[in-house]
């Protein structure tokens, strides 16, 4: 995978998460409005399981968009040239690390590090 490539399915993927943002935006718009104009407040279940939804939506509105920052920010240091360098220690992400976590900003020996030292 060249850079070029790279830069290919960073935007392929942000424009994916984009079109996901949307929906969900909309899906919880959605029953925002349902739940305030057909809602019998007896329907404990019912409202919790939408309660329960909402915040999936939420969480998931929540990942999406700190991938897109991610992203974002994988395209800056694409355009800066320093896409594979580790901010870490300096060294070099490998390319097949990129090619299955295209916005990795560690290499994979500081990402395991990091990791170890968060849990
Ligand atoms: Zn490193």
């Amino acid at each position: 995978m060249n850079p070029d490539e790279l830069r290919q399915s960073l935007l392929a993927i942000r424009a994916r998460l984009g079109e996901r943002q949307q929906f969900a935006q909309r899906d919880a718009l959605k029953n925002e409005s349902g739940r305030l104009t057909a809602r019998a407040p007896t329907h404990m279940a019912e409202q919790a399981s939408d309660e329960q939804e909402l915040d999936m939506i939420v969480s998931r509105l929540t990942d999406s968009s700190r991938t897109l920052l991610e992203i974002q920010e994988a395209l800056d240091r694409l355009d800066a040239g320093q896409f594979n360098v580790c901010e870490e220690c300096g060294g070099k992400i490998g390319f097949r690390r990129l090619t299955i976590h295209p916005w990795a900003r560690y290499c994979i020996e500081c990402q395991r590090r990091i990791e170890e030292e968060r849990s």
